[in-house]
């Protein structure tokens, strides 16, 4: 049997839990390292999130579709309204065949990591309070310099790895330490910043998801299952009262690119007086219940979430032994709410990318020296970690390149001034308008380009996921605990 081989993922979101999932699936040893110091604080940054239809479908490839169902909402996947609450633009419910479910991120998180809901896998390793500062020995396209990486921790401790995930975030420091000097030159701040925050409980917040847009600014709703006792409590089927929301406004201190040390994500405190007072002057006269959102999260002193919208002038997924996966890999302004869906499709593809090499299945090639390489920098036989990350990255840049190039179309109609956008909204006939932007979803989610690939080990391995899922559920309920692992 071949050794196993070491993976290290550095960042414990959607991205780096995923990998970890699905990279033990493929038959790697994980090691995860987040640099948060608990779980609880990882998860009270929480947040809203319509999981897309491909998304959908790697969570029920490692086996989480039924739990995945029961803390997620069946929503129609976006729609625009103006500032009077008038639908300027509904994507089809049922003919499209796209249907987002929405889900609290914490909640999903919370299923990746429950070891007894992945009982073929061994205990995933996960270690907080561990922030990588730097990852060395990555190599080269075609080549591999050291036998093992070498990751270094700003605790001034070590660990090593036969390759690394980097899943930490838009911000990535590996990205930084694996390609230092160009990080500035790739990721560019839109100017736009966001704050938001999930209501769990409010009367009137409606059943549609909806972004409203009145020139620069935008206030997006998203429904979320309601849970009886907030967060951390039972989910209740179709009662629609729970909600994430995040209004977007434009920074007027922005200054194009965030320099190194500037947060890029944070929580503000619950009553930041001179934010709500901002979002309360901007969004104060829009439709119901907008107005009410933001009075219900001052009133209860709800904590706001900001972020800052990162985009990548240029997406990147590998550099030697170092894979990327979500926002480190590409940040996207959240324009139609799917970057974390496409963190989940990397990590998926990752490991179809590794699975043979992981395996055993292809001979593999030892480390190699420069020298023994030199001439051989283009080769791309599946024989390296090296080539199967290249090969990994390559096939992802074409998918999110396409990404990219929606979110743009769909950020240019948005950040049209009031008039101009009513303007060539009203002289385009509804039907065109719905056709444009069915399209635009197809070609963004929906076609045969977009699909992740199928397990390596076919549909099967998807069938036996779903009884483990089964006898998981089945052992917890009767006795309480984690089911031993099938040896
Ligand atoms: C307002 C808003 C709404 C959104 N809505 C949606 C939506 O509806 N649907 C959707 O699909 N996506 C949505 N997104 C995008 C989605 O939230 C992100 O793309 C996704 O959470 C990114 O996950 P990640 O794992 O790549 O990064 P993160 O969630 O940022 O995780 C990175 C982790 O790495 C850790 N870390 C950072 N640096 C280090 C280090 N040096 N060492 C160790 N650990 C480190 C961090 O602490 C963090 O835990 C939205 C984004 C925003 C801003």
């Amino acid at each position: 049997m071949a050794a196993p081989i070491t993976a290290v993922i550095v960042g414990g979101g959607l991205g780096g839990l995923t990998a970890a999932r699905c990279l033990q699936r493929a038959g790697a040893r994980v090691k995860l390292f987040e640099a948060l110091p608990s779980w609880e604080d990882r998860l009270m940054r929480d947040r809203g999130l319509g999981m897309w239809r491909e998304a959908q479908r790697v969570l029920a490839y490692i086996g989480l579709r039924r739990r995945f169902e029961e803390i997620a909402l069946k929503i129609p996947p976006a729609s625009y309204r103006s500032k009077e609450g008038t639908w300027l633009l509904q994507a089809q419910r049922d003919e499209t065949g796209e249907k987002v479910l929405s889900c609290r991120q914490s909640d999903l998180l919370t299923l990746l990591r429950d070891d007894s809901l992945h009982p073929s896998l061994p205990p995933l390793e996960i270690s907080f309070g561990k922030r990588v500062i730097s990852c060395e020995g990555q190599g080269e396209a075609g080549y591999e310099v050291d036998p093992k990486m070498q990751i270094e921790f700003s605790d001034g401790t070590m660990t090593e790895g036969d390759f690394v995930v980097g899943a930490d975030g838009v911000s990535s420091l590996v990205r930084q330490a694996t390609a230092p000097g160009t990080r500035r030159g790739f990721l560019y701040y839109t100017g736009f910043r966001s704050f938001g925050g999930i209501i769990e409980d409010m009367e009137g917040a409606g059943e549609e998801p909806y972004e409203t847009v009145s020139d620069e600014n935008r206030f997006a709703v998203i429904p979320l299952r309601y849970k009886a006792g907030g967060s951390g409590g039972k989910s209740i089927e179709g009662k629609r009262k729970a909600l994430f929301w995040f209004a977007t406004l434009r920074d007027d201190a922005a200054d194009g690119f965030l320099g190194p040390g500037r947060a890029m994500q944070e929580w503000g405190p619950p009553t930041d007086a001179p934010v709500l007072e901002s979002l309360h002057s901007t969004f104060g006269s829009f439709h119901d219940p907008i107005p009410k959102i933001l009075e219900e999260t001052e009133r209860r002193q709800l904590p706001l979430l900001m972020d800052h919208h990162m985009q990548d002038k240029r997406v990147l997924f590998n550099i030697g032994r170092v894979a990327f996966v979500g926002d480190a890999a590409h940040a996207f302004p959240p324009n139609l709410a799917q970057a974390g869906s496409v963190a989940i499709e990397d990590a998926w593809e990752l490991s179809v990318a590794l699975t043979p090499y992981l395996r055993g299945l292809i001979p593999r090639i030892p480390a190699k020296t420069r020298l023994e390489t030199k001439f051989k920098k283009k080769i791309r036989e599946p024989t390296s970690i090296t080539n199967l990350v290249d090969i990994y990255g390559t096939r992802r840049t074409q998918r999110v390149t396409g990404h990219h190039t929606v979110t743009d179309a769909v950020a240019q109609l948005t950040g049209l001034s009031d008039s101009l956008r009513s303007g060539i909204l009203s002289v385009t006939p509804l039907s065109w308008k719905q056709q444009l932007f069915d399209y635009f979803l197809q070609k963004s989610f929906g076609g045969p380009k977009c699909r992740v690939s199928i397990p390596p080990e076919g549909m099967q391995a998807v069938r036996i996921a779903a009884e483990e899922e089964e006898e998981a559920k089945r052992q917890i309920q009767a006795q309480g605990v984690r089911p031993h692992r099938p040896s």
